[in-house]
């Protein structure tokens, strides 16, 4: 949830960087210190389906908070570090081409596990690759250029449908559009207004459900065909018709991609190849549907609670 927020904090924090960049670049006179050079990122179509597309080696993090306290007339200001360890040790592989859902209970660090895939934040210990390498030495811009990213509650534009989709693709035809916006079930939305896909989407225009806005935020990452594509699946207005429209739109998103789905319903991911159980910051089962809920307690009573099994 706080990631949009990160989001925008870290396109601030990415520009700062480039400026510090700039203010770094080595003028005339100064000792030319060498740039750490950068890994050429692996095309994404390199390597056959099953290789390892997203690696968890051991990974520890913790987000580290500062916060000042006691400053008051009497009292100088202190200055508390406190960090609240999130992940304790993950290891998992993602395969290319595949299919993995992340799921748990709230907190154990489903999100914090997408941060880190994107670079927003950097392990303290254990590693994250991507293709193979460590993103520790991979470009953040270019690391992202091969990821798609669909959060929860995603944002819908006050435009139009056309403009909504064109944000990560702008050159996409209509025609792209359109099938994209089938794949994930919304075709019919196109009906709703005789504007087509230049009906606004909001107030006076079609206007899109919980679980339709999220499936155009799918289209339009569908659209930009990334790679890899993170989905942090919507917790909100989701009823069954939707959830069903949801698995075709995922289905649809999955094919040739690599997928990682947070799940926060298990309907969405039964049929994932794998699906990664996390508990309190730590992996306590790895496997398919049926193996999970014969061996991992946690995840037979979540299927119990959902009524799946
Ligand atoms: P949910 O299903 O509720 O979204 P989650 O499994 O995705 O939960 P995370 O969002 O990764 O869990 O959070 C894991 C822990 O990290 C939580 O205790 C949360 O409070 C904490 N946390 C998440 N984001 C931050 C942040 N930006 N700064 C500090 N702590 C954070």
């Amino acid at each position: 949830q706080a990631f949009g927020a990160i989001n925008s904090v870290n396109q601030a924090l990415g520009a700062l960087g480039r400026i510090q960049e700039i203010v770094d670049l080595p003028s005339e006179g100064q000792d030319d210190r060498a740039l750490a050079p950068l890994v050429a990122l692996p095309a994404a179509g390199a390597s056959t389906p099953g290789t390892p597309a997203i690696e968890f080696d051991d990974v520890v993090f913790a987000y580290d908070e500062r916060s000042t306290r006691g400053a008051s007339d009497d009292q100088d200001p202190v200055e508390e570090h406190i960090e609240t360890g999130v992940l304790h040790g993950v290891s998992f592989v993602a395969e290319r081409g595949r299919r993995t859902a992340i799921v748990g209970p709230s907190g154990a660090g489903k999100s914090t596990v997408l941060a880190l895939i994107e670079r927003f934040y950097d392990p303290q210990g254990g590693a994250v690759r991507f293709a193979g390498v460590d993103v520790r030495s991979l470009d953040r811009t270019e690391l992202r250029s091969q990821i798609g990213y669909v959060e929860q509650d995603a944002p819908v534009l006050a435009g139009s449908i056309r403009q909504n989709l064109l944000l990560g693709s702008p050159t996409a035809s209509d025609d792209d559009c359109v099938r994209v916006l089938q794949a994930v079930n919304l075709g019919e939305v196109l009906s709703r207004s005789a504007d087509g896909l230049d009906a606004p989407v909001g107030e006076d225009g079609v206007m899109l459900s919980g679980g339709e806005r999220q499936r155009l935020a799918i289209a339009r990452a569908l659209l930009a065909a990334p790679p890899v594509l993170l989905l942090d699946e919507s917790t909100s207005s989701l009823d069954g018709v939707n959830e069903q429209m949801m698995r075709e739109a995922i289905d649809a998103v999955a094919e040739d991609r690599t997928l990682v789905v947070i799940a926060h319903r298990l309907s969405t991911v039964v049929d994932s190849d794998r699906i990664v159980v996390l508990d309190h910051g730590r992996v306590v089962g790895i496997g398919t549907h049926s193996e999970l809920v014969s061996t991992v307690t946690l995840y037979r009573d979540l299927a119990k609670h959902q009524l799946l099994v």
